[in-house]
């Protein structure tokens, strides 16, 4: 990527080396573990880790935009989206609040319960916060083979996406929609999310941000974190109706109309009756 020219957001919140204290049990870490890579869903993952992590951190998190190399670069991805998004919203005679992206290592407490790193990167619509430990970059690029600084950008635009979810109210409307349901609303929000994350990398694109090679990396980092790729590595086979993200292939699909279209009118994955 090309981000020399891109303003760092400030809207960052520095936790790593703060930590919180006592450290989760084995169990607990073996089923979020599990529950994120078979699908993450917030509310059963986290509830599990609250009842084992407890203790509260001690110090203030600096907020702005970090100096080291990786919090410049989240944070300058994070302007980049804020630009696209802010521009967006404005296009509609709607007004876009950024959401704070929250650094931090090992584990967190977040406005959706105590988080921890296995969980992967999220966003909880409480506190409109992404929450990222930087060692799932290392993660994208060793265990699931997907290197290379936009497959990360990729990342943080998809938990973007579902800040604009809550803000132009497709969250709310589809956890009241909860139901039997559940796992096809589930899939349909993320493959939303993937397909928002496309379209800022449309304008990354039209802003010069992007290299050759770069949307490449992107693909290729979604097809690495389809649930029928993960289901495979994980249990050896693959079981359709327990994809909460979507296959591989579908993922693809979303994030690439995304980035051919640049119209988020057509991340309608609700409207639409297959996926
Ligand atoms: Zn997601």
């Amino acid at each position: 990527m090309q981000l020399g020219d891109q303003q760092a957001s400030d809207n960052v919140e520095d936790r790593r080396g703060i930590g919180m204290g006592g450290g989760l049990g084995i169990g607990g870490i073996v089923v979020a573990v599990i529950a994120y890579f078979l699908g993450f869903d917030p509310s059963t993952v986290i509830n599990v880790a609250e009842q084992v992590g407890s203790q509260r951190e001690t110090r203030e998190a600096p907020k702005g935009a970090p100096k080291d190399e990786m919090g410049q670069f989240v944070a300058k991805v994070l302007g980049s989206t804020e630009a696209v998004w802010t521009k967006i919203f404005q296009q509609s005679k709607g007004q876009y609040r950024p959401p704070t992206l929250v650094l931090y290592d090992g584990q967190v407490r977040s406005g959706c319960g105590v988080a921890q790193s296995a969980m992967g990167p999220f966003y909880c619509p409480n506190d409109e916060k992404l929450y990222i430990d930087l060692s799932f970059f290392r993660q994208l690029q060793d265990r699931f083979r997907a290197p290379g600084d936009f497959a990360q950008a990729y990342v943080i635009a998809h938990e973007v996406g579902h800040h604009v979810q809550k803000l132009n109210g497709t969250m709310q409307q589809m956890e009241t929609a909860r139901g039997p349901q559940s796992n096809q609303i589930s899939v349909r929000l993320e493959l939303q999310a993937d397909c928002y994350a496309g379209i800022w990398g449309h304008y990354a694109g039209a802003m010069k941000q992007l290299d050759a090679g770069d949307v490449d990396e992107a693909l290729n980092a979604a097809v690495a974190i389809g649930d029928d790729r993960i289901q495979k590595q994980m249990q050896g086979h693959v079981v359709p109706e327990a994809f909460t993200h979507g296959s591989s292939a579908q993922r693809l699909r979303w994030l690439k109309r995304g980035l051919d279209s640049g119209r988020p009118q057509d991340c309608d994955t609700f409207g639409s009756g297959s996926v």
